[in-house]
């Protein structure tokens, strides 16, 4: 796999196109500035405490979005720790093996101690032959990134990156305040937006910063807030994108609600403990990303037998079709003890960006 010859003249120049939309958003970015805070503010408002209000909100709006834009970008996906791969005598063994059983047998054997709760669609272990190991819970390798990503929810290509467990309150951020500006702009140019086309304006090149300015703004509120309204929506229920095209099979079976804890716990795995960081682009999310707590341990023969641990149904009501059942040791520690994730939260792997069509980038999983 050493980068050399044609294929890696074209891979790096594919990396170099994948930044265009990037670019795009920030010159659109930049020019906002411009009309907004320059041809808008400066030179068309007259009245100074408007002039004043307005900039000072607007500068405001700006840094939080260009700050969480810039963390949704330039933070590093997460990929499976090391107790994911296999040892090297393990992968001698798969590649002797043939397909089937005797190859699950290797994997079953690998992923006996690890945190382990989901399946292939065909109940198998789910294993990664590019990056050669057993995948994590959530965990979805991106052939646009080449890797697997912890938690993956999808492939980015507005910010040329895999948003995942690193970066995926990042992004919540940058879709809110991104939103917010639009609407505030909108909003504060609709008055001039209107003296445009009744002749209210000076004729001047401000009269045509402005007019665009609020047919960008109008627009991009439109498709921002329905982004945000769904991805809202995924936070709420603990769902990523990918799972809420394909559900997680446990080992029970497909369950579209596998990971959700509740409204509030869910809020928090994504958000933390602390609500002072809610707002930031600081990292400030629950767990490892490599294991969930789930409330949908079933009865199953691979488990020891279980200590006394917590029951399911009182914690997810929603979940009644499956007999609660009590968890194992290490997944109610989990549930219960919160403080303990933020430990050992902050390892970041390493990733490479790229682009494509989102629902494309996950492989599948046989
Ligand atoms: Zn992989
Ligand atoms: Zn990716």
């Amino acid at each position: 796999m050493a980068p050399s010859g044609p294929g890696s003249v074209r891979r790096r120049c594919r990396r170099v196109l994948y930044w265009i939309p990037v670019v795009f958003i920030s010159l659109l970015l930049g020019w906002s500035y411009y009309a907004y805070a320059i041809q808008l503010c400066i030179v068309s408002m007259e009245n100074i405490g408007e002039q004043v209000v307005c900039l000072i909100a607007y500068h405001l709006l700006f840094a939080m979005f260009v700050w969480s834009y810039w963390k949704t970008i330039f933070t590093l996906p997460m990929n499976p720790s090391k107790e994911f791969h296999l040892s090297y005598a393990e992968k001698e063994l798969l590649e002797r093996e043939p397909r089937g059983e005797a190859h699950q047998e290797v994997l079953r054997r690998a992923a006996k101690d690890l945190p382990i709760y989901t399946r292939t669609m065909s109940g198998a272990i789910r294993y990664c032959d590019r990056c050669q190991l057993i995948k994590p819970d959530r965990c979805h390798h991106c052939s646009v990134c080449d890797k697997c990503i912890l938690k993956m929810d999808h492939h980015c290509p507005w910010v040329n990156n895999c948003v995942g467990f690193s970066n995926y309150k990042f992004f919540l951020l940058f879709l809110a305040y991104s939103l917010l500006y639009c609407l505030f702009i909108a909003a504060t140019d609709l008055q001039y937006f209107i003296k445009f086309w009744t002749n209210g304006l000076p004729d001047t090149q401000a009269k045509f910063h402005i007019m665009f300015l609020f047919f960008a703004a109008a627009m991009f509120s439109v498709s921002l807030s329905s982004l945000f309204g769904y991805h809202c929506w995924l936070v709420s229920k603990n769902k990523s994108t990918l799972e809420a095209f394909r559900s997680p099979v446990f080992r029970h079976g497909t369950d579209k609600n596998g990971f959700s804890l509740g409204f509030g716990k869910n809020m928090r795995q994504v958000f933390g403990d602390e609500k002072r960081y809610w707002l930031l682009p600081i990292f400030s999310s629950l767990g490892d990303g490599c294991s969930f707590p789930t409330c949908l341990v079933n009865q199953d023969p691979e488990q020891p037998s279980t200590p006394a641990g917590l029951n399911s149904s009182s914690k997810n009501p929603e979940n009644h079709q499956f007999p609660a059942k009590p968890l194992r040791e290490s997944q109610s520690h989990l549930l219960t003890d919160s403080q303990s994730w933020t430990e050992n939260s902050t390892s970041l792997g390493k990733g490479k960006a790229g682009m494509s069509n989102p629902a494309l980038t996950m492989e599948n999983e046989t």
